[in-house]
């Protein structure tokens, strides 16, 4: 299997053989401004191994969880103590085992209680499998592809059921020889659910007015090949609001009306995947 999931690494050096032209949009002619340090530097509890780490993101007793909107604690465990539900914990929007290393000192953080932070466990890993894997990925999902795909998910034999399965998917582009994709007939409705927790994320770093918590989320795969309905929407959003975080890692355009409560985002990793995501106010 280590074979196959080397297959698709190899088919992007096929597709710029073949100078293919993926219609994924570039970046390169937004500017736009990043938002400042959300704060100043302090100490929390990396939920998974129990260990204090440095963030940016400092507790304050008002924080509240960006998903469930429980009223978070500052709260200190030792290795394996066990916490509590509402400990104060830090998200990063979006996950910052995406980046390759060294990761950008930028990386958008939100407060997130210890239960959301450990209920999706393993998806980040997921996620950057997935979204790594289409072969007209850039320099950036090549990267992670090579660090953390093939040099430590695969080196350490983690996902084993999740990557037989995606070797199973493996198929040849049709009219394209020598290319290939996975991912056909890979449950769908969890990237998509990611999507949504990212977009939560941002909305709750960089648009407090936005009420997401009683707002209804759809979340849309963007075809590899697009439809002409994709494109246009593409096209539509791209004139709106621009953000990157890590070269060529995550960009996402978005349009928010704050009047309405509703919004339109298209978040791409890698430039090569890549969902819409629609919210309004529940009616
Ligand atoms: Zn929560």
């Amino acid at each position: 299997m280590n074979g196959r999931l080397r297959m698709l690494s190899a088919t992007r050096a096929a597709a710029r053989r073949r100078n293919y032209q993926t219609g994924w949009p570039s970046a390169d002619s937004f500017a736009s401004p990043r938002p400042g340090d959300l704060a100043l530097r302090a100490y929390c509890v990396n939920p998974r191994s129990g260990k204090l780490r440095t963030v940016k993101l400092k507790f304050n007793p008002n924080m509240r969880c960006y998903l469930c909107d429980v009223q978070l604690k500052e709260y200190s465990v030792k290795p394996k103590e066990q916490t509590l539900a509402e400990a104060f914990t830090v998200d990063h929007v979006p996950p910052e085992g995406l980046f390759p290393k060294p990761r950008p000192g930028d990386l958008i953080e939100v407060p997130c209680c210890f239960v959301c932070n450990n209920r999706h466990s393993g998806f980040d890993e997921r996620l950057r499998i997935v979204a790594s894997m289409p072969f007209d990925r850039n320099e950036a999902g090549q990267r992670i592809l090579d660090q953390k795909v093939i040099g430590s998910t695969l080196a350490k034999e983690r996902q084993m059921q999740f990557l037989e399965k995606l070797a199973a998917s493996i198929q040849a582009v049709p009219g394209r020889p020598g290319l290939f994709r996975a991912g056909k007939g890979i449950r769908n409705e969890e990237y998509k659910d990611g999507m949504i927790r990212i977009t939560k994320g941002l909305l709750y770093a960089l648009h407090p007015a936005i009420d997401y918590l009683g707002s209804a989320f759809t979340a849309t795969e963007i075809r590899q090949q697009s439809s002409d309905e994709q494109r246009g929407r593409m096209t539509q959003l791209m004139r709106g609001e621009f953000l990157e975080r890590g070269h060529g890692v995550f960009r996402c355009w978005r349009h928010i009306d704050e009047s309405r409560q509703r919004g339109a985002w298209m978040l791409i990793f890698y430039e090569c995947y890549g969902f819409f995501v629609f919210h309004t106010r529940e009616t």
